[in-house]
């Protein structure tokens, strides 16, 4: 199935590019895939939002999963009004919340989403 190595939103096999970013879709993600026990850390509904997020936690050495949560809930609504939801590896979870607050706090990404607390 491609998939975006930006944003990491799945596409049916007939697509080439993302609708999200325009980024050139691949056939499978890289190793840089979560493969461990995840935590969702952020959510957000601006996909802009959401890639500038992964870029700033991958400058800090944490691996970003990004999933759209309302997939399951209106599989017909894909695109703008999607819910991102930014999940980090369990024990990334300290460094990514302070990574995105900093950011926040810094006016880098704007203060659009959620903090998602456990
Ligand atoms: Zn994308």
């Amino acid at each position: 199935m491609p998939v975006c190595p930006s944003c990491q939103a799945e596409y049916e096999a007939s697509m080439t590019r993302c609708k999200e970013c325009d980024t050139a879709l691949v056939d499978k993600l890289e190793t840089n895939v979560v493969s461990e026990d995840t935590t969702d850390v952020y959510a957000c509904y601006e996909p802009q939002l959401a890639v500038r997020l992964t870029e700033i936690l991958n400058e800090e050495g944490v691996e970003v999963l990004v999933r759209d949560r309302s997939s399951n809930l209106f599989p017909t609504n894909l695109g703008k009004t999607a819910q991102r939801v930014i999940a980090v590896a369990t024990h990334d979870v300290g460094r990514a919340r302070a990574a995105i607050e900093s950011a926040i706090a810094d006016g880098v990404v704007p203060a659009d989403g959620e903090m998602i607390e456990r």
